[in-house]
């Protein structure tokens, strides 16, 4: 019923739900600053992750994941499936 809440990083867009294509692992994001959550914390400040810092933990890379790969190749929007 509520819209998605903006986001406190950057006040500029609403946090979405997306999910990891491979395992299907929920996570809400700012599109905008690329501000990441994992659903069990607060989508706060004090809480939010790089999308760049999680993507390349999860692929066990160190820097910049999206030198071979883009977005669409790993994460989905996840609205609309329940
Ligand atoms: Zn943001």
């Amino acid at each position: 019923m509520s819209a998605p809440p903006i986001c406190p990083r950057c006040d500029q867009d609403q946090i979405q739900r997306y999910r990891f294509k491979d395992d299907g692992v929920v996570f809400s994001l700012c599109t905008e600053c690329d501000s990441f959550w994992w659903p069990q914390t607060a989508t706060d400040v004090a809480n939010a992750l790089f999308l760049d810092d999680v993507v390349a933990a999860r692929l066990g890379e160190v820097e910049n994941p999206w030198t071979n790969r883009i977005w669409a190749d790993v994460i989905e929007p996840a609205s609309g499936t329940g």
